[in-house]
């Protein structure tokens, strides 16, 4: 079969709510995947932050078939050493970053509940909430992503993914991600409050560390659980092992309740996180009063501990942040016309266009064999494997220089796009 008929195929068999595939691959290795035409990509975009170890990873592909030849699951009825090293493994990243009694703190309080994927972890970590302060509403940012199924739909903010399924169970009021619209907020029944450390959806927007203290002082006014959503942005992804991880304000650290994980924890294997990292969260859900058939499993167990282990090995975050600030800094020199700015941290960034060409520009650089995306009409978002080397990623620049005059060019002929 050809590409075409796999897409072809596609249409007619999978239900149609990723719209159309751009091609159909076959196979990857490190950075680079291939298609059913045999055309090779450089994967900048990581399978959405997912890949932070690259294709096939040769420790990754050893840890699946040693793990499958024992069991790949037992049900939580039960536990495996697998299940316990992963936790462990969990939550010493989760202390990375902090000073000695924080960490201590973190070790003896904070409980892992392993799911299958962010939107799992963030719907956990709301039903933490809810069971800690019964009752009350949660509070979102604008531009918010947490997840697509409804607990989760209830705090992502986009009009087109809510409004057809709402209401949903428990209020949400969303707020701008300022320090004004957070302290503005009436404490009275607030349960939640949900934020990305980096709103990675929205564009790429990290957000002020005053922004995290006023999100914090609110939560503890309230006695509402603070939740941090570090789906897309932890794991090494920002440059630290959390993107959240270190940030004080005034000489206080920021340390919330929650912590929800997925994308990169499992170097592509599915699997998410909710990491109740203080005792009260923790003892919140009793027994029976949540729970996943698969989550956990040894099969995901295993690969998790092996990720942050090898990660530690290559020490990956600091690897993401010196890859991440040159290749940034190389495409501001390189002074592309129709390139506004970068923002971002470590391997996620965003190039900001001057027009709303950010679809044209990402379906022009798959055809020259480069993988992105367009979360907004003029963001173009990377998000590479972490083992990313900067020689390959300066190799984008060539490419976005021709690909922004050749839209230009057709845009001043009039083309439609
Ligand atoms: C991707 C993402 C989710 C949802 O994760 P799924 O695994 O797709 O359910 C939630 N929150 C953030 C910040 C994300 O980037």
């Amino acid at each position: 079969m050809t590409n075409s008929d796999w897409k072809a195929s596609y249409q007619d068999n999978l239900l149609g709510v990723f719209g159309q595939p751009q091609t159909c691959f076959t196979h990857g290795q490190g950075t680079r995947v291939w298609d059913t035409d045999g055309k090779e990509y450089l994967d900048l975009l990581g399978g959405i932050a997912v890949n932070a170890l690259g294709y096939a990873h040769p420790e990754i592909v050893k840890t699946i078939s040693e793990q499958a030849s024992r069991f790949t699951h037992v049900s939580n009825f039960f536990t495996t050493p697998q299940q316990v090293e992963a936790a462990q493994a969990v939550k010493r990243i989760c202390a990375n970053g902090w000073g000695s009694e924080v960490q201590a703190e973190i070790a003896s309080q904070a409980r892992v509940l392993f799911v299958n994927s962010g939107t799992e972890a963030n719907e956990a970590a709301l039903k933490m909430a809810l069971a800690a302060k019964p009752g009350g509403r949660a509070i979102a940012l604008k531009g918010a992503f947490h997840g697509r199924t409804l607990g989760s739909l209830s705090l992502t903010y986009k009009a087109p993914y809510r409004e057809p399924f709402a209401p949903f169970v428990g209020p949400t009021e969303f707020v701008a991600a300022t320090v004004a619209e957070i302290e503005a907020v009436d404490p009275e029944g607030v349960s939640a409050i949900f934020l990305e450390p980096l709103q990675g959806e929205a564009g790429v927007i990290p957000l002020a560390p005053e922004l995290l203290a006023a999100a914090r002082e609110l939560a503890d006014r309230a006695g509402a659980l603070l939740v941090f959503d570090e789906v897309q942005t932890g794991m090494g992804r920002c440059g630290k092992w959390l993107a959240h991880q270190g940030i004080c304000h005034d000489g206080k650290e920021i340390i919330p309740d929650v912590v929800t994980l997925a994308k990169g924890l499992g170097a592509g294997v599915p699997v998410g996180a909710c990491v109740a990292m203080n005792e009260r969260a923790a003892s919140a859900l009793k027994p029976g009063s949540h729970g996943t058939t698969f989550g956990g499993n040894p099969l995901v167990s295993l690969v998790v501990t092996r990720t942050i282990n090898l990660m530690e090995e290559l020490d990956l975050p600091a690897h993401a942040s010196a890859v991440g600030d040159a290749w940034m800094q190389a495409i501001t020199d390189a002074q592309i016309p129709g390139i506004k700015e970068t923002r971002g941290q470590g391997l996620l960034r965003a190039l900001v266009l001057e027009k709303n060409i950010a679809p044209q520009v990402a379906k022009a650089l798959f055809k020259a064999g480069f993988i992105v995306n367009a979360p907004a009409a003029n963001i173009i978002r990377l998000a590479p494997p972490l083992i990313i080397e900067l020689s390959e990623a300066l190799t984008l620049i060539p490419a976005l220089k021709n690909t922004l005059k050749q839209i230009e060019k057709d845009l001043g002929k009039g083309e439609q796009l």
